[in-house]
């Protein structure tokens, strides 16, 4: 690979060299050399690292942790429309932002941070029409993250569907996902709460997951997804007064550290458990279901049984999260939570 880069880079300096020598045997004036060399020169940097790629979109899908020369192509045609990102070849924290501010400035597109088909439609569609796009209008640049008073990090970029919440990484407490829909699934309840919302790319991806498990005979219902951080900050005032901090710190999270602020998470249940959520629903046809077919949807557990000590949350065999197929694929192929599935990834 790099052979193959050292090469095209000999030969481009080769057709720059020769063309300088060719208009200097027209014997051009001196200023007018002077500015040629200093287009030369320009081209030559630019040229000699984007020139393989340069306005080629790679077709694989890319998206945090992914590197290579089609990251860096990427990289390059976010530069060309506007963002000012390192081309590293690595899909790192800046990459993810820039593609999750591009998708948010673009209508009918899934906000993931994830390089995919459409994501790569439109950014031809921008290249073509030389559309502008202003690089943070939709999610602006925080170069370092601010903290929590409890000193958790809050995440700048909560649109990534690879978003880090925990008990050490925060949402911004006025996030309100701005493409929450109800799934078309079956809810034990009839109300319209703000519950039954999930941002969009989860939606449609738990209504494929549910169509599935209904074909199999199987009857899982949603109970609860969408929470808002003001809500959670009364739910877990109400939890601290009945169970005390410690005990409710196990079961529940301060607000802004509740993944259901997300919108990517839903908790699932059945009428064989009479749509509660505990433990036995991992124990039932559903529960078992869920566990070996969600990653092919995109959904992991997000609190597997033997992983209190990472996720400090008990197993909570109901409780899906959304991270799109690659990871949730990774994830629970290797048994694995999503603090190790994302501490592996180059970023
Ligand atoms: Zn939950």
């Amino acid at each position: 690979m790099f052979s193959h880069k050292k090469r095209l880079f000999i030969f481009i300096m080769i057709i720059l060299l020769s063309n300088t020598a060719c208009q200097d045997k027209d014997s051009i004036q001196p200023d007018e050399v002077d500015q040629s060399n200093e287009t030369t020169n320009k081209s030559d940097t630019t040229k000699a690292s984007t020139k393989p790629t340069e306005n080629e979109l790679p077709d694989k899908t890319l998206q945090k942790g992914s590197q290579g020369e089609e990251v860096i192509a990427l990289q390059n045609i976010l530069n060309n429309i506007g963002y000012s990102i390192t081309a590293s070849g690595t899909y790192d924290k800046d990459t993810t932002w820039a593609v999750t501010d591009f998708q948010m400035q673009q209508e009918d597109l899934f906000v993931t941070g994830a390089y995919e088909e459409k994501t790569k439609r439109a950014l031809e569609e921008v290249l073509a029409d030389n559309i502008d796009i202003t690089p943070g209008e939709d999610i602006p640049y925080t170069e370092k993250e601010e903290q929590t008073e409890d000193h958790s990090t809050i995440t700048s970029n909560p649109y990534d569907m690879l978003v880090l919440v925990n008990k050490e990484h925060a949402l911004p407490a006025d996030f309100i996902p701005e493409d929450l829909v109800i799934p078309d699934v079956p809810f034990p309840f009839t109300e319209d709460l703000p519950k039954k919302m999930m941002r969009k790319p989860a939606a449609i991806a738990m209504e494929e997951m549910f169509q599935a498990a209904e074909n199999e005979g199987l009857e899982l219902f949603a109970q609860s997804g969408y929470r808002s951080y003001e809500r959670q900050e009364a739910l877990f005032t109400s939890y601290i007064e009945r169970d005390g901090e410690e005990a409710a710190n196990k079961y529940s999270a301060k607000p802004g550290e509740s993944e259901h602020q997300s919108g990517l998470t839903m908790d699932v249940t059945s009428p064989a458990v009479e749509f509660l959520l505990n433990e036995s629903f991992g124990d039932t046809e559903e529960g078992k279901w869920l566990e070996e077919n969600c990653s092919t949807y995109g959904f992991i557990i997000r609190y597997p049984k033997g992983k209190e000590n990472i996720t400090k949350y008990q197993y909570e065999p109901w409780h899906i999260r959304y991270v799109g197929k690659i990871a949730a694929k990774e994830i629970m192929n290797n048994d694995i939570t999503l603090e190790e599935y994302l501490a592996t990834l180059k970023q």
